[in-house]
């Protein structure tokens, strides 16, 4: 028992009916709170606390590496509004989920790592305990807020204090440290009952004062191009009829950032998506709702954005993101579902809708990419470029809109962004705000488990390659879940040597890889598919039967470009560049 622990002799089964420990303390706070997903990786000293919940009728799902946990109770957070949860072990099983967590707070998705921890007393004098590590102090400048409990009484407090954390203003990542002790603490059962707090209101609405919306529509009325962009904010706000009404009723073309993609249908008459060159350009205000003026948008700046001057409207729940990038001129602060709504009631007073040499412009632009791009994405080759396997997979999007989309890769992440539609809110899960590879098969996961619908993976087989073990976890809990390996051999492309004839090249893999057989080895299905014909059989077979499925679809090794479409970011030798 640990020093600080308050002891408590159990010596008489009597006696032991009134006591409840830090393991179930926790379960309870957990399930008081509604948190019923748990997604893990077992071991010291955290075993029993997973069988615990468990039996308690909470899911626990274990993963074969914290990462990919991570990564699924991060996507679950952004996907329920409510924080998604990983546990892991303690010092490197902590590690492996703090990237998952980091992740969880730069996409702003609610998230709580909790994570067992050793000996406080030896880890802190430094005495060299099992895998001792201070966490508390590495997770939090990389998380939102961070905490430990020492106490099982404060169990509670500790719970309520990380979900409100996690999921109020602007939603992050939170740890959660739990010593070896505490979990084995007891104390009185009632007393305990009585520690636990249900969270009132965890994310407050927070209303926009009637100046900021006053502000944002003169300047939108005074706009001669304006633009909307969507973020995922403001897919996560799950504000999807007013947000649509408002697109509607202003008649402003739209642009989504790429996990916003079917907040409105893709194929929406204002969707500027295929004009995006032309709408960033042009556009005279810019209305950002829940995205970021990041390197995704090229900080609002340079040759993306062209010479026009622009006038930045910008809805976001967090005031410090305004004026990060480029000066905003209406700052709307507050949560997008209160922001949209009370801007829909100020058009209602009055609106005349953007001219139309604007809107036709920017319809003109979208039908003649769309028709530009539409015969390559009906190439039949084999082996498959990557708009021809893609043309297959929009096609199976468009008839199955409730199917959700996980993708990864460069190429594979790049093409399938553009060419894939999507038809309903919440339905795109990607890389997000890092642009960070090994999400796969965690996010296909978590979206698997929180919503029951099919999921199709499209990965690049670099990408894959981070999470691919995961396929053991697909096949356990029998999930339906469909992944597509482009396989082109490489990184980027598949063709890369070493000048000195020693060694693979950097980028290349083993060619002709059998991916597939990775899913067949666990008792999933596994097929290869040469042809987009072959992929589109395939994938609808998955997706019918909803068994774990594997497709390796062969793309050519020599499709594919350096970085797929950021390769500008790659700095330049100026001594050689072969
Ligand atoms: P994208 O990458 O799609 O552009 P970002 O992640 O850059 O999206 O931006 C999302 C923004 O949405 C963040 O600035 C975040 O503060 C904001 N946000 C998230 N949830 C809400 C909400 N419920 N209300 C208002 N803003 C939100
Ligand atoms: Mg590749």
């Amino acid at each position: 028992m640990s020093a600080t622990a308050p002891s408590v002799d159990v010596k008489t089964d009597e006696a032991a009916q009134d006591l409840t420990d830090g393991f179930h303390l926790l379960i309870d706070a957990l399930k008081l709170n509604d948190i019923n997903t748990i997604y893990n990786v077992p071991g010291i000293p955290i075993t029993d606390l997973g069988r615990y919940m468990q039996a308690a009728g909470l899911r626990v799902l274990s993963f074969r590496h914290e990462q990919h946990a991570g990564y699924a109770a991060a996507i679950a957070g952004f996907l329920t509004k409510k924080p998604g949860v990983c546990l892991t072990v303690s010092a490197p099983g902590f590690l492996n989920g703090l990237t998952a967590l980091a992740h969880a707070q730069t996409n702003c998705y609610p998230m709580i790592l909790m994570s067992g921890s050793s000996e406080r007393e030896i880890v802190d004098l430094q005495q060299g305990d099992y895998e001792e590590m201070d966490q508390l102090a590495i997770a939090k400048p990389l998380c939102k807020a961070a905490f430990r409990v020492l106490h099982a009484e404060d169990i509670g407090i500790a719970v309520a204090r990380a979900i409100r954390a996690a999921v109020s203003g602007r939603p992050g990542g939170v740890y959660l440290d739990l010593p070896a002790a505490l979990l084995g603490q007891a104390m009185d059962a009632a007393k305990g009952a009585q520690s636990l707090v249900k969270v009132i209101d965890p994310a407050p609405a927070q209303i926009p004062s009637a100046d900021s919306i006053a502000r944002a529509l003169d300047v939108l009325k005074g706009a001669k191009r304006p633009l909307i962009i969507l973020g995922k904010g403001a897919a996560y706000a799950q504000a999807d009829a007013d947000i649509k009404a408002l697109v509607e009723k202003s008649g402003i073309p739209y642009l989504p950032m790429s996990m916003a993609k079917g907040l409105l249908p893709d194929d929406h008459p204002q969707s500027a998506g295929a004009a995006r060159s032309l709408a960033l350009k042009e556009a005279d205000v810019v209305m950002l709702i829940g995205a970021r003026l990041n390197w995704l948008l090229s900080h609002g700046k340079g040759k993306t954005w062209g010479t026009e001057p622009k006038k930045f409207i910008q809805i976001d729940i967090e005031p410090k993101e305004m004026d990060s990038n480029v000066e905003i001129v209406a700052p709307v602060v507050g949560d997008i579902g209160s922001c949209v709504s009370a801007l829909l009631e100020g058009i209602a007073k009055g609106w005349t809708p953007p001219p139309a040499a604007w809107t036709d412009a920017i319809r003109e632009k979208v039908s003649t990419n769309v028709s530009k791009m539409a015969p390559r994405l009906q190439n039949n080759n084999s082996p498959m470029d990557f708009h021809g396997a893609l043309g297959a997979l929009k096609t199976i999007i468009k008839q199955r809109p409730d199917a959700i989309l996980v993708n990864e890769g460069a190429n594979t992440l790049d093409f399938a962004r553009s060419v894939i539609d999507m038809h309903k809110p919440r339905k795109r899960l990607d890389v997000g705000t890092w642009g960070v590879m090994g999400i796969g098969m965690g996010q296909a996961i978590g979206a698997a488990v929180e919503t029951g619908h099919p999921v199709l993976a499209i990965e690049g087989d670099s990408a894959f390659g981070f999470s691919g073990m995961e396929v053991e976890t697909i096949c356990r809990y029998n999930l339906p879940i469909c992944v597509v390996v482009f396989n082109n051999g490489g990184i980027y492309r598949g063709t890369d040597v070493d000048p000195t004839g020693r060694d693979p090249g950097t980028t290349v893999f083993v060619k002709d890889a059998r991916y597939d057989k990775m899913m067949e080895a666990f008792g999933g299905v596994g097929v290869t598919a040469t042809s987009p014909d072959e992929l589109t059989r395939a994938v609808n077979e998955a997706m019918d039967s909803g068994r774990p499925t594997l497709v390796n679809a062969i793309i050519d090794p020599l499709a594919g470009t350096e970085s797929g479409r950021i390769g500008n970011l790659n700095p330049q030798s100026v001594v050689s560049k072969k």
